[in-house]
């Protein structure tokens, strides 16, 4: 299995078999950055908010499945939610460049495909966002490893962790809408066991995830990709 890191709170992972699986890669990457990479497999999306959920990124990794929330397919498919056009309207246009078949993210939805299985929880986003938003972390299962995504957390939330050993855990850095370093790496500590912490969510902020190596680096192996 293979990881790969985009800005922000993206990643590509790559089973040992070829199966790949594309996560929250949104505005922040340039999409030209984009040319170059392989079709994805299956493509699942935190939220809403426009540095995780971009319909021109999701069109240009061109995904087979696509599992988001609600509120981000109704941008994708306005019209699903049989909304009079108005409304539809109101939610954006539709995006008929994703192809992709959506599948609806709900709280303890487990996705199962070939060799990766991915479980489905919600994160608390903390209080400030400025409307709510559904807002899901995801644990995925593959080539016998585990990788823990926070998504955007803001207050310790998701599953309990407390027994989880894990390969990777993602978690993010970045401070005012989800955990700074100091709550990422108190949060870190409650896992059981983690190989390797990867910081995300910087928003663009070296710093931050210097600060946060820098500090975890005391208990935990922190690779920053
Ligand atoms: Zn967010
Ligand atoms: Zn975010």
């Amino acid at each position: 299995m293979t990881l790969t890191k985009f800005e922000q709170s993206g990643f590509i992972l790559e089973t040992s078999k070829g199966f790949r699986v594309a996560i929250d890669i949104a505005t922040m990457t340039p999409l030209e950055k984009l040319e170059n990479v392989s079709k994805v497999d299956l493509m699942v999306i935190s939220h809403i908010h426009k540095d995780h959920f971009s319909p021109e990124h999701i069109a240009k990794l061109n995904p087979n499945v696509l599992i988001l929330p609600e509120e981000c397919d109704a941008v994708l498919h306005p019209n699903s939610l049989g909304l009079p056009v108005a409304a539809s309207i109101a939610y954006g246009d539709t995006h008929p460049e994703v192809s992709a078949h959506s599948i609806l993210s709900q709280e303890g939805f487990v996705y199962e495909t070939g060799d990766v299985k991915i479980s489905f929880f919600h994160v608390d986003h903390g209080p400030n966002i400025s409307a709510p938003v559904d807002n899901y972390g995801f644990l995925i299962e593959a080539d016998g490893k585990k990788i823990y995504f926070a998504g955007d957390m803001f207050y310790p939330s998701g599953m309990d962790v407390s027994g989880l050993e894990v390969d990777h855990v993602l978690i993010p850095v970045g401070t005012v809408y989800t955990f700074g370093p100091e709550e990422a790496f108190s949060f870190a500590k409650q896992f059981k066991a983690i190989k390797n912490l990867v910081p995300m969510h910087d928003r663009g902020n070296v710093e931050m995830t210097n600060a946060f190596a820098e500090m975890a680096r005391k208990d935990f192996n922190v690779v920053v990709m």
